[in-house]
């Protein structure tokens, strides 16, 4: 039998074929390949849709971090707080500004960032490591908005500005703020795979700060100043193209139906699950998760095996993600052990995360559900 796709964008193109080649050609023959009109009605676009008042859109998630760092000019002796369960780039993107990444662990339900250990790391930084605590960079994993409240009171209490890396969190909602709006800085991703992804590499930051936002754009455009060819800041060369733009104007007016579509597949997949794995995700209320993974957790000592089958039966899963950030090799010199974050640690040994898409079909579901449950036999029987 076929194998399945873990994220089908085919279905996607198909669903939405005309509107998108329009899209692409008209950028196409338009010449205007840098900054065309695209691009700015993109940033209103998204501003309206997260409630933000200024939009920047640039070339990746990454830099799209490393544009919020840069504005706040965060460097040497500050230390940048963030889960050690992310991706790299959270972490890569104030290490590379010179700042000191401080990892800090996970609540097991949410997998986001803990504040109880949140608030123990800031006042080590500050007391213990001598360092200057800067930001936090909370990340809504798996596309659940983290806890923003506890976080909120703890940059308040110790004047930290919060850096809301929600990558995978575009289309998210706590307490009826959208994801890219819990912090003073968001920012989103529009890699292919993300909830909303366009046809190569994307990202915006958001801010309902003018003057930081004038200055971010600058820094996305080489710090550009008044006219061309005036600098007035050291930036980098980090502009959306306008192929991009087009295309994710298509795929915004496709998002809101898709996140719908979305919670009807983890719906069902926690209906067939609950009770029968060790644990499906809990969206805690007043949230919505936008669904960019659903993880699950199966014992660690049989989760080669259950991919290993599952993979044969053409059901394809991921580890998101094997290696904690405080673990990686080119975090070594920050001293980093087994044992240091122990939630965060567990939860790498023991996470599996199933195909997942707005256009997952009911009987492909079941096929999934079915592959791992005879997977799970296997494995316990040895
Ligand atoms: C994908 C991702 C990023 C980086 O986005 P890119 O567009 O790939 O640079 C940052 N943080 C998290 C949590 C991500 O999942």
């Amino acid at each position: 039998m076929d194998s399945l796709p873990f994220i089908d964008l085919r279905a996607q193109w198909e669903k939405h074929e005309p509107a998108l080649k329009e899209a692409l050609l008209g950028a196409a023959v338009s010449g205007k390949y840098i900054l065309g009109p695209q691009v700015r009605e993109l940033e209103e676009a998204l501003a309206e849709y997260v409630g933000a008042l200024e939009c920047v859109s640039c070339a990746n998630g990454t830099d799209a971090l490393t544009l919020a760092l840069l504005a706040w000019d965060v460097g040497p002796g500050d230390a940048i707080f963030c889960p050690t369960f992310t991706f790299f780039s959270t972490a890569e993107a104030a290490a590379l500004r010179g700042a000191r990444p401080v990892f800090v662990d996970i609540n097991p339900v949410t997998f986001n960032i803990d504040p109880n250990s949140l608030a123990e790391k800031i006042l080590w930084a500050k007391e213990e490591a001598g360092l200057r605590p800067r930001a936090i960079i909370p990340v809504d994993l798996f596309g659940l908005p983290y806890d923003y409240e506890a976080v909120a009171r703890l940059a308040e209490k110790h004047g930290l500005v919060i850096l809301e890396d929600a990558a995978q969190g575009f289309g998210g909602i706590y307490g009826g703020k959208k994801a890219c709006t819990l912090g003073h800085v968001g920012i989103t991703s529009f890699f292919p795979a993300k909830p909303m992804g366009c046809y190569g590499d994307g990202g915006a930051v958001f801010t309902d700060n003018v003057d930081l936002a004038d200055v971010i754009r600058s820094s996305r455009a080489h710090g550009a100043g008044g006219h061309r060819y005036e600098h007035v800041r050291l930036g980098l060369n980090s502009r959306l193209d306008t192929l991009q733009a087009a295309v994710l104007l298509v795929k915004l007016s496709a998002f809101p139906e898709e996140l719908d579509l979305r919670q009807e597949v983890a719906l069902r997949y926690e209906r067939a699950l609950v009770g029968m794995v060790p644990s499906c995700p809990a969206v805690p209320g007043g949230r919505l998760s936008s669904w960019a993974q659903y993880t699950i957790r199966v014992p660690a000592v049989h989760r080669e095996a259950i991919m290993a089958h599952m993979k044969d039966l053409g059901v394809p899963t991921a580890i998101y993600y094997p290696k904690c950030l405080h673990l990686q090799p080119v975090f070594a010199a920050l001293g980093g052990r087994v044992g240091d974050l122990p939630v965060a640690e567990r939860a790498s040994a023991e996470v599996l995360s199933l195909p997942m898409h707005p256009y997952l079909t009911e009987s492909d579901q079941d096929r999934i559900v079915s592959a791992l449950f005879e997977a799970m036999d296997r494995a316990a029987k040895g």
